[in-house]
């Protein structure tokens, strides 16, 4: 990994936290990197990142400093990744899908809409350049991988080629013609995960979502090709599920998500180690880093969001999510 980029979110106050735990935040933001966090003994932790978006940050703000310049490579044949972390209503998905993928007002458009329009615009000027863009979209609940464009298709395996790198077999790759086609396959793609969720009794929140933008470039003269994959991951909620007496199903679920965000930890950490020495990289260790094992290493960038409610009440999850982050960005 050439470099990670680590940011924070704070979202605003829910009316539900105003309501239970009054207006008491436990965020304070110093300037555009540096924030305070109060934790649960009243004591100031001081964090550096490479940005923080305090709850006024809009998302043409996020959109701008984190993906564009990943959306920018991809269509230069670089990959990159986008990754938001947190606790359950956090603001992870209102970060990548906005209130709604297809309709919603222009300021609070997700990061997808974004993206979708980004790659448009970055390769249309190009007359040296034929492009194929194409779009897959799965879910990894339990350690099992879900097409979210055919739900059929509810245990896809990964394969790795030494051409096109790592694969996921049979998943259905959806050939995007135009923005407005690309919307509605992302809204189909997203209501197929909510059909599940009843099916199945899960709730989005026990599952990693990822979105895969493949972008190929044919250069019209010598026929060179470039690929550059642009990955969205909307995590399952990085919450300690055992803490909260979960058993059965629900303590299952937390063992798999720890599991596999730990992983992600540990890879993360293993990339932005220094390639001093060659070290092992633990991408095999769950199916959502053997996913990212190509975004993630080599030719490639990746952006961590740190999505944290600043309410006092979940001060803990928020140090915790914030902890993650810094790992990340200082090891
Ligand atoms: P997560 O995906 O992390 O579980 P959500 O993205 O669903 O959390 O957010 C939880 C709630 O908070 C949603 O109702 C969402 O609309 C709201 N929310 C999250 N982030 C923001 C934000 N930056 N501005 C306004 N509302 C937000
Ligand atoms: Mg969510």
């Amino acid at each position: 990994m050439s470099n990670i980029t680590v940011c924070a979110r704070f979202r605003p106050l829910s009316s539900k936290e105003r309501r239970d735990h009054g207006d008491s935040v436990c965020i304070r933001c110093i300037d555009t990197e540096t924030f305070v966090l109060k934790d649960e003994k009243e004591e100031d932790i001081m964090f550096s990142f490479d940005r923080v978006f305090c709850e006024k940050s809009d998302q043409a703000e996020v959109y701008e400093f984190l993906v564009l310049p990943i959306v920018r490579d991809a269509v230069n044949g670089i990959n990159g990744t986008i990754i938001t972390y947190g606790q359950t209503g956090a603001g992870k998905t209102y970060s990548i899908e906005g209130p709604g993928i297809l309709e919603c007002d222009e300021q609070k458009k997700g990061i997808l809409p974004r993206v979708v329009d980004g790659i448009f615009e970055h390769i249309k000027p190009d007359k040296m350049a034929k492009y194929s863009i194409k779009l897959s979209m799965v879910e990894i609940y339990m350690e099992k991988i879900r097409d979210l464009f055919d739900l059929s298709k509810d245990n896809i395996q990964i394969k790795e080629s030494k051409i096109q790198g790592i694969l996921l077999s049979g998943a259905t790759e959806m050939s995007i013609i135009d923005p407005a086609q690309a919307l509605q396959s992302l809204s189909a793609g997203i209501a197929n995960r909510a059909v599940g969720e009843t099916q199945m009794n899960m709730a989005s929140s026990r599952s990693h979502c990822i979105y895969i933008f493949t972008v190929q470039q044919e250069l019209t003269g010598d026929k060179r090709m470039k690929t550059g994959k642009l990955v969205l991951v909307d995590l399952a909620g990085s919450e300690k599920v055992e803490k909260t007496g979960a058993e059965g199903r629900a303590l299952e679920e937390a063992k798999m998500i720890n599991k596999s965000l730990s992983a992600l930890g540990n890879v993360i950490n293993a990339l932005t180690c220094g390639s001093g020495r060659a070290n092992h990289i633990p991408y095999r260790d769950s199916k959502l880093t053997r996913i990212l094992q190509d975004a993630l290493g080599g030719n490639s960038r990746t952006a961590l969001l740190c999505c944290c409610s600043p309410s006092v009440f979940n001060a803990s999850e928020s140090l915790s999510t914030l902890r993650f982050g810094a790992r990340a960005k200082h090891i």
